[in-house]
Formats: structure tokens, C-alpha cells, sequence
């Protein structure tokens, strides 16, 4: 059993995706070629957003986004700690600093009642009303980060709010939420930027590292298209800000158009294949399923379960030969390269409790019912 079966999915587009490498091979444009961006319209036209950038990663994406509003030294952006290092990586890598906002216990996302607090906190200088990380009261409040996390929208609507109140950019997170929806509209589409990656075991996955930036600004799209290119101007020998190399190969986006053809398809297989583990799993004590919010539709990312008895399920699983990760297991601002913010360990609870409980199970579209069934009786023998 895989954890993500990327060879079954390969096996159905196999002859599609050849073609469309064999065709690059023969054009040669490796570079910014055409695919890159018939890759760009696809995805700007399925997310509904009018720029859709494509780059090197889904960390340059957040990378260049924060670039893009010219985020530095001094500067504040709130995101959670309860993520993959990349989310808040990118903030320090600028020099400004990540202020963690802990998540919502059902969700694991941004909770907005801590956003807000936390704003407040800084804005007032006061740790007493939120935990602040060191030097505080020389940072200014810039941005918030929220974090799709597993494939789950956050709370934009509240978030959005809270942002415009206090004159702050939302960058949406949305490296695992490819696919998703939120009131109806597109991950990708729920505020003033977004940032995705193709990594291969992300929602929509290339073969290789990739990412694209989303936006409806015009101008912050011109500065994404810069800031990819080394700062380009005019052209690439004219710079006229400091950028990266930030491009997605073009044989990426060969990739990426094979297997976005039965994207829409997987994610719909991923909503069985999910029903199926709530149906098995859901009445056995001490295991808590995903808890997706009304009005959204996960991209499953991943299958995660709180578990009271972890260390013993796991072991189970293990000795079945069932592939399992725990994400995350230790919340950013306990890791090592997060102890110059000085936060203590039970600033953020919840990020806390969840990382001692919580565990992943494979997900993916072509997870077979009979393997689920087997994976729920190794729980549940695992409880008795
Ligand atoms: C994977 C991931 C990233 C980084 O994407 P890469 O393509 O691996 O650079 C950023 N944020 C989150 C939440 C992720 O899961």
C-alpha cells in the first residue's frame, strides 16, 4: 500500500504525458517555454483569478508574494505555527518576523478570534494579551499567512475582515489546498495573493519542484513577473529590483498539463475516498475524523485523525505494513531555528495538543475501499 500512489494516477495519463515531454524535447524552449504559460491560463482560469504566475517551488511562491509587497526588516506577519517550516521560513529569510496565531482545534487552521487578539497585542505593545515573539515592540503589523492546511480552506471570511480592519495583506497558503473550495470559489482565489505547489505529493503535483502565485492586482502581478526574473525591467538585462530565479522548468508544465486534465476527476475520487474513511473510522472512540466546515470542499492533502493513543495505533499500522506520517510533530515555534523568536511552549495550546495526537493516513484518489476497510479494522484491534 502507498502512502500517495503517484504510479497508479501515472499509469492512466502515461501516454499523454509522454507526448507533451516529447514535445518539448523537440521544441527545446526549457526555459519559459509554452507551456508555461498555457499552464498560467489553465490554472488562472480554473481558480478564477486573473494572474496566475508560475515558479520554482510553492516556497518561492510565498517568497515572492511577501517580495512583491516589499516585506523586510521590522516587519510583522502573522501566520500559525502549526505548518510546514516553508510558511514561515519565507518571513524570516526577508528579515521581517513570523508572529505565531494559534489554529482552531477541529480544522487546524488560523483561528481568527487568536488573529485578532494577536494584532491587537502587537499593535498595543502588550504581550499580555497575546503571546509576542522578542523585540515586538519595534515590529510594525504588515500581513497574515493563513495556511490551508491538509486541503482545508481557512476561515477567510473572518480572516479577510480582520485583515482590512487593521490594513494588513492576506497571503492564502494554499500549497496543500489545490482543488478546494470555500463558499464556492477556488483555493487559490480567497485573497490578495496566493501561493501553491507542485511538489509531487501536494494536491496537483509535478514531477519535480514547481509553484504559482495567484492574483487579481495587475500591479502585484507585474512585480511577480520582475521579481521571478532576477528583477527584470524591460528585459531580463535591465534590473530594476531585487529578485530571484524563480522560474518553473517547462518540462514541469508539460507534466502539470498531463495531469491536470483528471484533476477535477481525482478530486472528486478523493471526496469518496474520504466519505469511505469517515464511514469506517468514525465511531471509534478516542479517534477523532477530519472535520471539513460547511461550505467547504477539502482537496485532501492529507487524511489527518486526532488519536488518543497514537504511539499504539501507529505501531499497529506499522506492523500491517500501512505507510503513515505524522504532520506535524513538532509546532514551529518549539523547533530549534525558531528559538530567537522566544516564544515559551504553551504560547500556542492547541498547536501543542494537536501535534501530540494527530497522524496521517494514506490518501489519495485511487485508494482502494478494501484497503481502507483494512486499515479501520488495524485501528479498531488496535483499541481493544
Ligand atoms: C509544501 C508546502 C510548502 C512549500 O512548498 P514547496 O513546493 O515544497 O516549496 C509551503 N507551505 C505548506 C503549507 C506546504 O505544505
Amino acid at each position: 500500500m502507498q502512502f500517495i500512489d503517484l504510479k497508479a494516477q501515472q499509469k492512466r495519463i502515461h501516454a499523454r504525458l509522454m507526448e507533451n515531454i516529447s514535445t518539448v524535447l523537440t521544441h527545446g524552449q526549457y526555459i519559459l517555454g509554452p507551456e508555461i504559460k498555457e499552464l498560467e491560463k489553465r490554472l488562472g482560469d480554473y481558480t478564477g483569478v486573473r494572474h496566475a504566475v508560475s515558479c520554482a517551488s510553492g516556497t518561492d511562491a510565498l517568497l515572492m508574494a511577501l517580495m512583491a509587497y516589499g516585506v523586510g526588516p521590522g516587519d510583522a506577519v502573522f501566520t500559525t505555527p502549526f505548518t510546514f517550516v516553508a510558511t514561515a521560513e519565507v518571513i524570516s529569510l526577508l528579515g521581517a518576523t513570523p508572529v505565531f496565531v494559534d489554529i482552531e482545534s477541529d480544522t487546524f487552521n488560523m483561528d481568527p478570534g487568536c488573529l485578532e487578539q494577536a494584532i491587537t497585542a502587537l499593535k498595543e505593545s502588550d504581550p499580555e494579551l497575546y503571546p509576542l515573539p522578542g523585540g515586538y515592540m519595534t515590529l510594525t503589523a504588515k500581513g497574515v499567512i493563513p495556511v490551508d492546511l491538509f486541503g482545508q480552506c481557512a476561515d477567510y471570511g473572518r480572516i479577510n475582515t480582520i485583515a482590512k480592519e487593521h490594513g494588513l495583506f492576506v497571503i492564502e497558503d494554499a500549497a496543500q489546498s489545490f482543488g478546494a473550495e470555500y463558499d464556492g470559489a477556488k483555493a487559490c482565489s480567497l485573497a490578495h495573493v496566493a501561493a501553491t505547489s507542485f511538489f509531487p505529493a501536494k494536491p496537483l503535483g509535478c514531477y519535480g519542484d514547481g509553484g504559482m502565485v495567484f492574483t487579481d492586482d495587475d500591479e502585484l502581478a507585474v512585480r511577480l513577473d520582475s521579481i521571478r526574473v532576477h528583477g527584470k525591467g524591460s528585459d531580463k538585462y535591465d534590473n530594476i529590483r531585487i529578485g530571484i530565479n524563480g522560474r518553473c522548468d517547462t518540462l514541469q508544465a508539460a507534466v502539470l498539463l498531463a495531469k491536470f486534465e483528471i484533476f477535477p476527476e481525482e478530486i472528486s475520487l478523493r471526496q469518496e475516498a474520504a466519505l469511505r474513511y469517515e464511514t469506517l473510522l468514525g465511531s471509534i472512540g478516542g479517534l477523532a475524523c477530519p472535520v471539513v466546515r460547511p461550505g467547504n470542499l477539502s482537496a485532501w492533502a492529507q487524511y489527518s485523525v486526532l488519536c488518543t493513543k497514537r504511539d499504539l495505533v501507529l505501531d499497529a499500522l506499522k506492523e500491517a505494513k500501512i505507510p503513515t506520517a505524522v504532520y506535524y510533530p513538532k509546532p514551529l515555534h518549539v523547533q530549534g531555528a525558531y528559538a530567537y523568536l522566544g516564544y515559551a511552549a504553551d504560547d500556542f495550546p492547541v498547536s501543542m495538543q494537536s501535534a501530540s495526537e494527530i497522524f496521517s493516513l494514506p490518501m489519495h484518489p485511487y485508494l482502494a475501499e478494501q484497503d481502507q476497510a483494512m486499515i479501520a479494522d488495524v485501528i479498531r484491534k488496535a483499541y481493544k
